[in-house]
């Protein structure tokens, strides 16, 4: 089946589900909720592609109907960048998620994060208030994205290295290794 095909397929399966008749309203009802990684790559859209790793869900707004599976390609298909941004903040925290599980290093740059991951971590609560952020995760939180912006990271100071890593090992990692939109 074709893009196009597909396409025709994701537009009824949506507008079906939603309150509004049509797909440019339809569209607007609509958040990413969570992700499923396939174990094998043979994930099936709902528009019929096959072959996906990353299985979304969305639920609409309106009536709390939800639709699984669906590709990042048919999310791109709604042309929202709110959509966009959380596949690809969902991707990325799965990515720390499977480092954390086969215990490989976990950077604080592009390889796992985003702005807009660790912008999700906070609004989430995972910087929790300790001593360290004096009471307030936001402390975390902006520590965490200026070393994520920091371009040389040799740059980056032993004292500031102990505390990315206790930040996400202690907050980051417990939270997409337990949290159930990840899978
Ligand atoms: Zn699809």
């Amino acid at each position: 089946m074709g893009t196009t095909a597909n396409f025709q397929v994701l537009r009824h399966a949506v507008i079906d589900a939603s309150v509004a008749d049509r797909w440019k309203t339809a569209l607007l009802e609509w958040e990413v909720i969570s992700v499923e990684e396939h174990p094998t790559s043979e994930g099936e859209c709902v528009c019929g592609q096959t072959n996906l790793l990353w299985m979304y869900t969305i639920a609409n707004d309106a009536n709390g109907r939800t639709l699984f599976p669906i590709g990042s390609t048919c999310v791109n298909h709604f042309g929202r960048t709110d959509l966009n941004r959380q596949i690809t903040v969902f991707r990325k925290l799965l990515l720390v998620r499977d480092a954390a599980k086969s215990g490989s290093p976990i950077t604080m740059d592009t390889n796992f994060f985003s702005r807009a991951a660790l912008s999700f971590l906070y609004e989430e609560g995972v910087f929790t208030p300790d001593a360290y952020n004096f009471g307030d995760g936001w402390n975390d939180y902006d520590f965490l994205l200026k070393m994520f912006g920091v371009r040389d990271k040799d740059a980056i100071t032993s004292k500031q290295r102990w505390k990315i890593r206790k930040l996400i090992d202690l907050k980051i990692t417990p939270f997409v290794l337990t949290d159930s939109r990840l899978g």
